[in-house]
């Protein structure tokens, strides 16, 4: 590891070296090469602010990577560090999304059902209720909440389309009224 990688942090202030250990370990663990593109992918990932898809992750790849890597070696590079517990996978009926593992905190989201968009939220009562949440003879590594509806974005969009209707349907009875 070069100095340049030792000291770097991600965006979101993350420091990369504990997450490497983690990856070196796992994957001595499991007698897997420790090829440097494993590495650079990790870098990278973490140079991503907070969710991800494999798409955008490939479009990260493009402009900061060392390494260009196919598609398939991305996703399974995700796989792999799922299961190092180094990586969120939020399974979506669009994309899997992904975000870097970075405490076993609870986590709340909220999902767009309009455009899909999947948002972290820090909400103090989902946190303190998944907080005392325990489930007996299971060990609960990730408390995860998702909730469903509709972004800001997406609320606007609709209440301009009504309104929009709303004028058309009005012109077309003046237009019909005249008659
Ligand atoms: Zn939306």
């Amino acid at each position: 590891m070069d100095n340049k990688q030792a000291n770097a942090t991600t965006r979101q202030g993350q420091p990369l070296a504990p997450m490497r250990e983690r990856l070196t370990q796992y994957m001595e663990e499991k007698a897997m090469r420790k090829t440097p593109e494993r590495y650079e992918i990790l870098r990278v990932a973490m140079l991503t602010n907070g969710i991800f898809t494999i798409d955008g992750l490939m479009k990260s790849m493009q402009e900061h990577g060392e390494f260009q890597v196919s598609r398939a070696t991305l996703f399974n590079t995700m796989e792999l560090f799922c299961k190092a517990g180094i990586l969120i996978k939020h399974q979506l009926a669009t994309a899997a999304h992904y975000e870097i593992r970075s405490d076993c905190t609870p986590k709340a989201y909220v999902i767009c059902r309009q455009c899909n968009t999947i948002t972290k939220v820090s909400t103090g009562t989902a946190k303190l209720a998944l907080t005392n949440l325990h489930v007996r003879y299971f060990s609960i590594e990730d408390k995860l909440l998702y909730m469903h509806g509709l972004c800001r974005y997406c609320q606007a969009k609709n209440r301009q389309d009504a309104r929009k209707k709303k004028k058309s349907i009005k012109q077309d009875k003046n237009k019909y009224g005249k008659r």
